[in-house]
């Protein structure tokens, strides 16, 4: 899979991609992850890529002309190093789709991605007309730039890609992993600490047994912590019927 990233701070991904699961997708071939820096596409002399509103009102936006530009040369690199068609097109903004596990699903599905990360108040409109990208959001807050929501979406594609987790079944169950359940409790050596034991089913041995255990707290912990959840689950079973 490749993911071009399109942002004025491509520094801020150096440590990213060089460490954990991006690192090891990456060093396996399963991930190619490109910055572009917008400025590099500015035309005057001051390599401008913001300017204020027409209008009036606070700050700064994103100009059409760099981002434009930017996006041509990321389809040209792509298809350089043999991608085919277009990339699917991503604008990171709190107005977005609320990016979950299910969004997780299906990006991971695309062979080429390209993500626009924002700055300031935001990209000029015409910018979403002409590129017509797909518009995420990680959440009902304000950041003040689309890199960590970039690093956000490619850590959770990452952990999705065959063969970049140890073990093949590592997300499989996580939280929200399969249906809406939460993962339940885990526990690791020692067996007792400070007073605390294991549980005994897990020393059990007897795995149906683990199996009934482990989904009955993952119910539990979701009624807890999220009931919501399960509402959904059971809106989704009364709709499909
Ligand atoms: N003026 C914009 C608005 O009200 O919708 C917010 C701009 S925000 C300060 C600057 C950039 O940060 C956005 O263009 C976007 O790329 C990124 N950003 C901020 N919050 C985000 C969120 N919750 N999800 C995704 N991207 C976000």
């Amino acid at each position: 899979m490749r993911i071009d990233v399109l942002t004025l701070f491509p520094g801020m991904f150096e440590g990213f991609l060089e460490e954990g699961i991006v690192r090891v997708a990456r060093s396996k071939g399963l991930l190619d992850v490109v910055t572009h820096d917008f400025r590099a596409f500015a035309t005057d002399k001051h390599r401008s890529v913001d300017d204020r509103p027409y209008g009036g009102g606070p700050g700064m936006v994103l100009m059409c002309g760099p981002v434009f530009a930017c996006d041509e040369s990321v389809v040209a690199a792509g298809r350089a190093a043999g991608q085919e068609g277009e990339p699917k097109r991503i604008m990171l903004t709190p107005q977005g789709r609320r990016l979950d596990q299910d969004l997780l699903e299906e990006l991971h599905q695309e062979p080429w991605l390209s993500v626009l990360c924002g700055h300031y108040e935001g990209f000029d409109e015409r910018i979403r007309e002409g590129l017509e990208p797909l518009e995420v959001s990680i959440g009902d807050y304000v950041l003040s730039g689309g890199e960590v929501p970039a690093m956000v979406l490619i850590d959770g594609i990452t952990r999705l890609l065959p063969g970049a987790l140890g073990h093949p079944d590592g997300a499989r169950s996580d939280s929200f992993a399969c249906g809406p359940l939460l993962e339940g409790p885990q526990y690791t050596r020692p067996r007792v600490f400070r007073d605390m034991e294991v549980p005994a089913v897990l020393l059990s041995g007897d795995h149906g047994a683990v199996a009934r255990w482990r989904h009955e707290q993952a119910e539990l912990r979701t009624q807890a912590r999220r009931p919501d959840l399960l509402g959904r689950a059971d809106e989704n079973e009364h709709t499909s019927q």
